[in-house]
Parts: C-alpha cells; sequence; structure tokens
C-alpha cells in the first residue's frame, strides 16, 4: 500500500519537463527543462515555503494547537498557508488589499481562513499594518513572516536536490523569478555546496529592477518584483539578473500554453522569456532548468492575459 497521511506529504517532488517545442520555435541551443511547481497540492511553489516555515515554527515551540496564525499576503502564499492551517487545524488570519482577485480570496476561506479586506489604495503595505496590529494585541500568534524567514529558503534546498537528481548534476543554468527570493536562495546554495558550475540566473519586471538597479516600479508579473530588496534573498548567489516587461511575460505565458500545453502563471512566463533569451555558446547542448511557479488557473481573470 501507498498514501500519504496527510495532503502535506504530497507537497514537491514536481514533475520536470522539457520544453522541446520552445526549443524548436525558438532555435535553441541547449535543452530546455521546465519545473511545474503547480504540482504541488494547492497549486504553487509557495507550498515548500509555507511547509518549511510552519514545521520549522512548530520544531521550535512557536505554534501550539491554540496559536493563531497571522500573515498579509495577497498571493499564493496566504493559499498555502490556508491549506496548511487547514490539516495542521489552526487559526489562519489572512490581511488582503480588497483588490485581490475574488479566486484567492474564495479560496482562501474554503480552506478554512479568515479573511479580511484592506483599503485597495492602501496597497500591501495597509495589510501588513493591520496584519501587525493584530499581532500586536494577540497573545498566542504566529507570524510567518516570508520576506525575512529563512526557513523560506531552506524549504527550496529539496527544490535544488531534485532538480540535481533529475539532471544527474549535469546543469548549465537555473531561471527563476524573484519574490521573496526564496527559491532561488534554496536553488543557488544547493548548486553552489554540490559544486555544479550553473549559473544562476534571477528575472525581475523591467519596470521594478529592485535587484540590478534597486529601483522600484508598478509591473503586472504577480508573485515577482516586491517593492523592496528581501532580507532572505542572497545577491552574491545570483550570476545574471534579466529583465522581463509585462507585455513579453504576458506573450510568452501563452506561447507556453500553446506550443507545450502547460497552462501556467505570468511569473512563469517571465522566467521562460529570461531562458530562451539565455546567451550560453559557451554551455553549448547543456541544461537549462526555468522554474514554473503556478498555472494559468490563477489568473483567468486577469485582464488582457488570456482574454482582453
Ligand atoms: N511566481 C509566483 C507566482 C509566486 O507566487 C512567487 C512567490 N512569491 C514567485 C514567483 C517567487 O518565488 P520566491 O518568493 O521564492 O522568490
Amino acid at each position: 500500500m501507498h498514501y500519504y497521511e496527510s495532503v502535506l506529504e504530497a507537497i514537491g517532488r514536481t514533475p520536470l519537463v522539457r520544453l522541446r517545442r520552445i526549443e524548436e520555435r525558438f532555435y535553441l541551443h541547449f535543452a530546455l527543462y521546465g519545473k511545474l511547481e503547480r504540482s504541488n497540492p494547492s497549486g504553487s511553489i509557495k507550498d515548500r515555503a509555507a511547509l518549511a516555515i510552519m514545521k520549522d515554527a512548530k520544531k521550535k515551540g512557536l505554534i501550539k494547537d491554540s496559536t493563531t496564525v497571522i500573515e498579509a499576503t495577497s498571493g499564493n502564499m496566504g493559499i498555502s498557508l490556508a491549506m496548511i492551517c487547514s490539516v495542521y487545524k489552526l487559526a489562519f488570519h489572512v490581511y488582503m488589499p480588497a483588490s485581490s482577485s475574488n479566486e484567492r480570496v474564495e479560496m482562501m476561506k474554503a480552506f478554512g481562513a479568515e479573511v479580511f479586506l484592506t483599503p485597495a489604495e492602501e496597497g500591501m503595505e495597509g495589510a501588513k499594518n493591520a496584519a501587525l496590529e493584530e499581532k500586536a494585541r494577540t497573545k498566542d500568534c504566529f507570524m510567518p513572516s516570508q520576506f525575512e524567514n529563512p526557513s523560506n529558503w531552506r524549504g527550496h534546498i529539496v527544490t535544488g536536490n531534485e532538480i540535481y537528481d533529475d539532471l544527474e548534476g549535469d546543469i548549465s543554468a537555473v531561471v527563476c523569478g524573484i519574490g521573496t527570493g526564496g527559491t532561488i536562495t534554496g536553488i543557488a546554495k544547493v548548486m553552489d555546496r554540490l559544486a555544479v558550475n550553473a549559473s544562476i540566473v534571477g528575472v525581475e519586471p523591467a519596470s521594478d529592477p529592485f535587484v540590478s538597479k534597486h529601483q522600484f516600479g508598478t509591473h503586472k508579473i504577480q508573485g515577482i518584483g516586491p517593492n523592496f530588496v528581501p532580507s532572505i534573498l542572497e545577491e552574491n548567489l545570483i550570476h545574471q539578473m534579466v529583465q522581463v516587461t509585462d507585455e513579453d511575460a504576458y506573450e510568452m505565458t501563452k506561447i507556453l500554453a500553446k506550443e507545450e500545453g502547460i497552462f501556467a502563471g505570468i511569473s512563469s512566463g517571465a522566467a521562460l522569456y529570461a531562458a530562451v533569451k539565455l546567451d550560453l555558446r559557451h554551455h553549448k547542448n547543456g541544461n537549462v532548468v526555468v522554474v514554473l511557479p503556478d498555472s494559468g488557473e490563477r489568473y483567468l481573470t486577469t485582464e488582457g492575459l488570456f482574454h482582453d
């Protein structure tokens, strides 16, 4: 018999898929592989970081049965935390700007989370302040703080190990978008530790080059490009940064669905755009991995992506 004790054991071991049709369309001189993170149980790469943060907090005694988990997030992290809190039987209070998509709000509620909407015009800052206010007046609570919590990148040691194992250590480059920096930092540490001579390529929005230029701006590539440099991001581990426009990210997201049958999110399109533009003359016929963080289903109502 083979079964999992809970859905949380199904996190990770995501498929690595050769993107041969993209290779042909863009005349690539290297083999390109997509890591399909939508295969995680709540549908995104964030399951890995959320589980690592929650497990670590439990181990350290920061979470008891009576603890309320409080976080401000409008994205995939909230959905992953809501799923985990459902299994752990913990109260989860999530603060989101009222502009957050309905799909996300409903998904978190379905997992049993209590959702508090803050004024849209105050953005994530307003949501964060409201979450901090609740934290200040609640004795028994835990805030995952994904941008500052090193358990976030530690959750991606496994992601790096999976890539290493699947390609038997023969890796020329790994391309990932940067949100909190957890994914790229964890994977880069594995490549460094196992002495893989892989180029670590980070992707940021062209209108928000927060890593390469420490300049901040607005963009439409949800999940990457926060308006600050996260403290867990280890910039020294990144060899190259690529800037991608909203338009190129949208276009590549559509191409990925049409060419490869992979219906992924916008940040996947951005990372793929960066990957096909890589100059890998010195790595001819090498293996390049692009991390595809979530599914297009999360953006069905996003204007201008799959419909006008
Ligand atoms: N893409 C999407 C859709 C995401 O939700 C995230 C997580 N914020 C990322 C990319 C970036 O991952 P990380 O936070 O590990 O840098």
